[in-house]
C-alpha cells in the first residue's frame, strides 16, 4: 500500500496530521479499492474529523458524527436547525469555524489520492458523462424557466397571491432495486446506489 505520502503532501495530509487520524491513507486506499466514490471518501473523511473533534473537546456525546456533519453542511438543512447545533458545539468548546474550515471536498480527495499517493482515479467510459451532466442541467434550467414564466402570469392575473416567488426544482430518483431515493445531483456526484456501494465503478485503482 502506498503510505509514502508524507504528512504535510495537502490538505488532506495535514488533516489527518492535525486530526491524529490514525492509518488514514491505508483506510482511504481500501475504500477506494472496494468502490467509494471520491464524494463518499471526502464524507468519511470529514465524519472522521468531526468524530475526533468531538473526542478532543471531550463532549458528551450530541449527536452521531455523520448527523453532526450532515447538518453542518448540508444544503436542505434549515439554518435555524443549522445554527442550533453549532452554538451547542460552541458550548461545548468546539471551534466550529476550524472545524468547518478542516472539511475537505471531494475535488482535495481526487487531488490526494492522485498527487499524494498516486493512486489513479480516472475512469474509462464510452459516453461523455460531463455533456450528459450538462443537458440535465441545461433541461432542468430550462424547466424552471418556463415554471417561473407560468407562476408570473398567475401572479398577475391575482390567481396567486403571494409575496416574491423564487422557483427551485429538486429532481428525485428512486432505484427499483434498493428502494432508495436520491436527489438527480447527488446520483450524479456519487455514480452509485446503495446496490452498488461497494463494487462496479471506480476499480481501475493501483
Ligand atoms: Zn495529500
Ligand atoms: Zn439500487
Amino acid at each position: 500500500m502506498s503510505q509514502d505520502a508524507t504528512p504535510d503532501c495537502c490538505k488532506v495530509g495535514r488533516t489527518i496530521t492535525s486530526y491524529d487520524l490514525f492509518d488514514f491513507n491505508a483506510e482511504l486506499q481500501r475504500r477506494r479499492t472496494t468502490g467509494s466514490s471520491l464524494r463518499g471518501l471526502a464524507e468519511f473523511t470529514n465524519t472522521r474529523v468531526v468524530e475526533r473533534a468531538l473526542e478532543e473537546a471531550s463532549v458528551d456525546l450530541i449527536g452521531d458524527p455523520a448527523d453532526i456533519y450532515e447538518t453542518l453542511t448540508a444544503d436542505e438543512i434549515r439554518p435555524s436547525q443549522r445554527k442550533g447545533l453549532e452554538s451547542k458545539l460552541r458550548q461545548q468548546d468546539v471551534d466550529v469555524e476550524q472545524l468547518r474550515s478542516d472539511f475537505v471536498s471531494h475535488q482535495t480527495i481526487k487531488t490526494h489520492l492522485n498527487e499524494c499517493l498516486e493512486i489513479d482515479t480516472s475512469r474509462a467510459s464510452t459516453v461523455d458523462f460531463e455533456r450528459e451532466r450538462g443537458t440535465i442541467e441545461w433541461s432542468q434550467a430550462r424547466c424552471e424557466k418556463v415554471i417561473t414564466q407560468s407562476i408570473d402570469r398567475l401572479q398577475q392575473a391575482n390567481e396567486l397571491q403571494t409575496g416574491s416567488l423564487h422557483i427551485t426544482q429538486t429532481v428525485r430518483v428512486t432505484c427499483a432495486d434498493c428502494n432508495r431515493t436520491y436527489k438527480l445531483n447527488d446520483l450524479l456526484e456519487e455514480q452509485t446506489c446503495d446496490c452498488y456501494d461497494r463494487a462496479r465503478l471506480g476499480n481501475n485503482t493501483d
